[in-house]
């Protein structure tokens, strides 16, 4: 939606082409999806149901898992029945687990056509993947690009992560196979976002953005938001994953932030919360740790802003549905909707935002449904 108020908050999105993966739409004006993969054994389909469930807990719209063996797609078929989101099916190589995969139920394949072999194998992969309903994803990466590619451009460079999208994309387009996105990761950052504006001009399929093997939970939340946040920020993307040397959920967490930040999604509470200094009227750096725990399970869009003195707490409370500014007295003032409302000692202040935020929520979310009705 185009903010006419303040427009240098608005964001132009890119053209594409709607696919769906399973019940999700990617592309179009679809809202922008959150996915990651799980790191369990795939066949163990326990342990990969339980990583899913905390994904899709966490908020993730689509999870992938690892299909490198037979166990994996016969464990498949569990994971996709207990899955409440769509499960992409990552391959390589091996058309037989495609096939086995797009059979037991996956909503998307992770392959690459120009990896698979023959073009009878190809025919047979895109045939299963039609029968039973599944769209693929190209995932094109700058560290396992083919070698012809290589010895063309000299090294891995945006033009020839192109060239080998448009391969692939060349031999879905053959046998009339159109529901695919695709992406072009790098880890590299300016190698990612060159590659990805590259293909954004040559194709309308849907990017599915991602800065991979990215590092660790903080470097890595870093270097995503800098590389897909510039591209998202150009209007490019729409679907993304956090690649992170961490628990899957924490993937998921960063996706939102990044879509948060530039206000393509808007999930759960967003704390606004100062840095803390000698003025600081309660001790805000363990109050913003204990309520952002304490408040994830709310998955209501709203904000709040914990601050710790005057100087910048009443500005911020402003913008915000629960606001607390530290005062004098072991005491703060309380905001809603923007206002001054009360005030609350600092003991017992954390049990009561939580309070107010859950109270809140609920509000919020009759108000959304009331108006859904009234609509109708
Ligand atoms: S809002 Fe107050 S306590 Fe927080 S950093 Fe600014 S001056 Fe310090």
């Amino acid at each position: 939606m185009q903010n006419h108020i303040r427009p240098w908050r608005n964001i132009d999105r890119r053209v594409s082409r709607k696919i769906h993966v399973g019940s999700v739409p990617v592309g179009g004006d679809a809202p922008i999806s959150v996915q990651t993969m799980t790191n369990t054994l795939t066949h163990d389909a326990k342990a990969t149901i339980a990583q899913v469930l905390a994904c899709a807990e966490a908020g993730a719209d689509i999870v992938r898992v690892s299909c490198p063996d037979e166990a994996s797609t016969a464990a498949l078929h569990e994971i996709v029945r207990e899955s409440p989101v769509p499960i992409v099916a990552d391959i390589h190589f091996h058309y037989k687990r495609a096939i086995e995969a797009a059979e037991a139920g996956a909503a998307c394949l992770r392959i690459n056509p120009g990896n698979i072999g023959s073009p009878e194998r190809v025919r047979e992969v895109i045939k299963a993947a039609k029968d039973h309903g599944c769209s693929m994803r190209i995932g094109v990466n700058a560290g396992s690009l083919e070698r012809h590619l290589l010895e063309k451009y000299g090294e891995p460079c945006p033009d020839a992560m192109v060239e080998s999208g448009l391969d692939h994309i060349k031999l879905l387009q053959d046998n009339d196979f159109h529901e695919f996105k695709i992406s072009v990761k790098a880890s590299d950052v300016f190698l990612a976002s060159a590659a990805y504006m590259a293909i954004a001009e040559a194709t309308d399929a849907p990017l599915h953005l991602g800065i991979t093997e990215a590092g660790s939970h903080y470097a890595g939340t870093v270097k995503s938001a800098i590389g897909m946040g510039n591209l998202l920020w150009a209007g490019i993307g729409d679907t993304i994953r956090v690649s992170l040397s961490a628990d899957p959920v924490e993937e998921i967490k960063a996706g939102f932030e990044i879509l948060k930040s530039l206000g393509l999604r808007h999930r759960g509470v967003n704390i606004i919360s100062c840095p803390s200094c000698a003025r600081q009227g309660f001790d805000v750096i363990a109050t913003v740790a204990e309520l952002e725990q304490r408040l994830e399970h709310v998955k209501t869009p709203m904000s709040l802003s914990i601050i710790g003195c005057v100087v910048n707490g009443p500005g911020e409370a402003l913008m915000t549905d629960v606001g607390f500014t530290g005062g004098g007295n072991g005491a703060g003032m309380v905001y809603m909707a923007g206002k001054q409302d009360h005030k609350q000692g600092n003991a017992g202040m954390i049990d009561h935002i939580v309070e107010l935020v859950e109270k809140r929520a609920v509000q919020i979310e009759a108000e959304r449904d009331a108006a859904r009705e009234a609509a109708e």
